[in-house]
C-alpha cells in the first residue's frame, strides 16, 4: 500500500507542543506517514524555552540524506532553522533531492520572547530559502521582520504580501492571530494573481504555544495528499480552529494546542 510521506525539517520541543512533536502529531492525524530531520533541541515547558542547542551540521545533513536516499516525501516543511548554516544545508538538500513541495514556516521568536532563529539569518531565510517555498506561513511580526514593513490595517497587510512576492515567493498566506477584531483572518496571495482569505472567530485563549507549527504541518500534510493549495489552507485552518476550541489544560503557563481533533 502506497502512503504519502510528508518531511519536517524542525527543532524538538521537548514540551511537545510545537517544533517536531506538533508536526508528526499533526501528520499521524491528517493521515500521513511523517519524517523528520532534527536541526536543534530545546528544553522546553509551557513556561517558556530553557535551552537552546544546534544539531552539529554534519548530524544534520547525515539525517536528510538518509531520508533523501531512501523516502519519497511528497511534501516537505520547515520549522525552526536557527542559523544560516543551517539554512544553506536545507536548500542544498532540496536541490539534491528534487523536493518541490516546500511549505516554509518562517519560524523566528517563540511567544515567550525567545529568539530561535539568529538575526543575521533572516537574509539567509528570505535570499535562499523562500524562493524554493512552494508556500510561506508568516504571522503577523515574522512577516515585518521578513519585508521591513509595518502592518497596521488590511492595506498594509496586503502591500507586505505583494513585497514579499515580488521578491520571488510563490505563495504566502500571513496568518491573522496577531492582528486585533472579531475575527482572526488568514490572507493567500500567489504569483498568479490568486487571492483568497479565510475567517474564523478569533477565540480567547491562552494554550496557543504551536499554533503556527500545527497549522503549517496540517497544511503540509493536505499537501502530501495532493490536494489543491485552498482546499489544504481550508483543512489547515479548520484543523487549528479545532485545537483551539479544545484547549488542554496542561503545565502552569502557555499551554500546548489540542492536538486530537
Ligand atoms: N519551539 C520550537 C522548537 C518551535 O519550532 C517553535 C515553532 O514556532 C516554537 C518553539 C514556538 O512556539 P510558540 O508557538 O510558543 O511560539
Amino acid at each position: 500500500m502506497t502512503y504519502p510521506v510528508a518531511l519536517t525539517i524542525a527543532g524538538s520541543d521537548s514540551g511537545g507542543g510545537a517544533g517536531i512533536q506538533a508536526d508528526l502529531k499533526t501528520f499521524q492525524e491528517r493521515g500521513v506517514f511523517g519524517v523528520s530531520a532534527l536541526t536543534a533541541v530545546t528544553a522546553q515547558n509551557t513556561l517558556g524555552v530553557q535551552r537552546v542547542g544546534m544539531v552539529e551540521p554534519a548530524l544534520l545533513k547525515a539525517q536528510l540524506d538518509s531520508i533523501g536516499a531512501d523516502f519519497q516525501p511528497t511534501a516537505v516543511k520547515t520549522g525552526m532553522l536557527g542559523d544560516s548554516f543551517t539554512i544553506e544545508q536545507v536548500v542544498q538538500a532540496i536541490d539534491a533531492y528534487s523536493w518541490t513541495t516546500v511549505i516554509v514556516d518562517p519560524v523566528m521568536v517563540a511567544k515567550g520572547g525567545h529568539t530561535l532563529l539568529e538575526q543575521e539569518a533572516i537574509e539567509s531565510l528570505t535570499q535562499l530559502l523562500l524562493p524554493k517555498a512552494s508556500i510561506v506561513t508568516p504571522n503577523v511580526p515574522e512577516m515585518e521582520l521578513m519585508t521591513g514593513l509595518k502592518i497596521e490595517g488590511d492595506s498594509s497587510a496586503r502591500k507586505s504580501m505583494e513585497a514579499l512576492l515580488k521578491s520571488g515567493v510563490t505563495a504566502v498566506i500571513l496568518k491573522g492571530g496577531h492582528r486585533t477584531g472579531p475575527l482572526a483572518t488568514d490572507l493567500y496571495l500567489d504569483q498568479s494573481g490568486r487571492e483568497f482569505s479565510l475567517s474564523t472567530p478569533r477565540l480567547a485563549t491562552h494554550q496557543t504555544h504551536g499554533t503556527g507549527c500545527t497549522f503549517s504541518a496540517a497544511l503540509t500534510a493536505e499537501l502530501a495528499k495532493d490536494h489543491s493549495v485552498e482546499a489544504a489552507c481550508t483543512v489547515a485552518k479548520r484543523f487549528i480552529q479545532a485545537a483551539l476550541q479544545y484547549p488542554l489544560s496542561l503545565g502552569a503557563g502557555h499551554g500546548p494546542t489540542h492536538h486530537a481533533a
